[in-house]
């Protein structure tokens, strides 16, 4: 029986994942047929999933917290991001073998390229949290050639493994040493959970950011946080998570249902729908 190509996305949970309804708004618009559906998986089973998936008849799939380290482990072949976060958040299938890639990093870059273009001619970035969104972020600063990033978080032990893996121009520093950083740095990002629905609020005072700065918040429910709020008291270029979700989206569904989908105001607007119904 000849079924319609389907993608999944596997996470734990997945219930709240946008990623449906970003891809099949894309298989409605292009005329495709085709589905895209959420799997969830407990992480006591990924591996024996990952390790049958090429059995399972999908053409491949997003993988998303908390399994990206395990998708890692289990394809035969990585993409250069993938292998260089160690994490994989896009999988397919060449020959009947599983391969991963990791398009976080590209989807991170294609939102500041759209919405603040220039973003990466700054000297200093730095980079709030240094959990695997945070190795993604880094990873996309170092490719477009920011001179120096430097990354804080809570716990100080994972920011120095993060700038110990990358190595020079990532540089790891306090919490407390945060007012000195941001008037030196051209670029704030958010990789942190604060700011997110039901988490406590990211107060940062950014009296202290240079006027051009730009200010990115990888969070995206809701779209409008705290940080980015206080960005555009201080007249500074704000930009919401929502557009690194969608860019990221893109290379996926190319490989699977072969053509390369658009980010257009009407998906936006769909997303943005469905969060402020959500929130
Ligand atoms: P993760 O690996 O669990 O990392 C979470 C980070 O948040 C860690 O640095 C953690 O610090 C920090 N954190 C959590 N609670 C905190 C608190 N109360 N105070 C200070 N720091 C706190 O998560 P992730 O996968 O990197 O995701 C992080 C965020 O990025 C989430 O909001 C996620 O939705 C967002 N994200 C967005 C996109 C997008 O496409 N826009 C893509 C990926 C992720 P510790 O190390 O001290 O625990």
């Amino acid at each position: 029986m000849v079924t319609a190509p389907t993608a999944v996305i596997l996470g734990w949970p997945v219930r709240h994942s946008r990623s449906p309804m970003i891809h099949r708004h894309w298989l409605a618009t292009l005329g495709i047929a085709g589905d895209y559906v959420p799997l969830p998986v407990e992480p006591e089973r990924i591996e024996v999933v990952l390790n049958g998936f090429a059995e399972l008849g999908y053409v491949g799939g997003n993988v998303t917290v908390p399994h990206k380290e395990a998708a890692f482990r289990a394809v035969t072949a990585a993409d250069e991001v993938a292998r260089a976060l160690g994490a994989v958040n896009t999988l397919w299938l060449e020959g009947g073998r599983l391969v991963g890639g990791n398009t976080d990093a590209a989807g991170f870059i294609a939102n500041l390229d759209e919405k603040s273009p220039g973003w990466d001619s700054t000297d200093t970035a730095l980079v709030l949290g240094a959990g695997g969104a945070a190795r993604a972020v880094v990873w996309a600063l170092g490719s477009r050639g920011v001179a120096r990033t430097i990354v804080v978080n809570r716990t100080p032990g994972r920011a120095e493994a993060l700038a110990k893996h990358f190595g020079k121009p990532v540089e790891a520093a306090a919490w407390d040493t945060l007012p000195k950083w941001l008037s030196k740095a051209g670029l704030l990002v958010n990789t942190t959970t604060l700011g997110m629905a039901g988490q406590p609020d990211l107060s940062l005072d950014l009296v202290p950011m240079p006027e051009t700065a730009v200010v990115n918040d990888l969070v995206y429910v809701p779209l409008e946080t705290g940080l980015l709020a206080a960005a555009r008291k201080r007249n500074l270029v704000a930009v919401d998570g929502l557009g690194m979700l969608l860019h990221q989206a893109v290379p996926g569904f190319e490989r699977w249902f072969g053509r390369r989908p658009e980010v257009t105001a009407a998906l936006r607007d769909l997303i943005v729908a469905d969060i402020g119904q959500a929130a």
